[in-house]
């Protein structure tokens, strides 16, 4: 399962707080993620997070590094050194 940065996640269990709802803000062996209603931050396992996750809601962007080079605008002009 691919996961963003930015992705709003609906979790089969709820929260305390009453919402199902929660934002992905960091990526790592750890998931961190942050309700959307009370604006806890918690750190999951990705494994954990993976199984509790029951449907995106949106979704953030692809990291980067991950994009295909194939954009030749993202050159940077004006490279004119002798
Ligand atoms: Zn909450």
């Amino acid at each position: 399962m691919e996961i963003r940065l930015g992705d709003v996640v609906s979790m089969r269990k709820q929260h305390p707080c009453g919402s199902f709802e929660w934002r992905v803000v960091r990526l790592g062996a750890d998931i961190g993620i942050r309700c959307l209603k009370c604006n806890r931050r918690v750190l999951i396992p990705r494994s954990t997070f993976e199984r509790r996750i029951k449907a995106f809601i949106s979704r953030g962007e692809p990291a980067p590094a991950l994009r295909p080079p194939s954009s030749p605008a993202a050159e940077a002009p004006g490279s004119d050194e002798a």
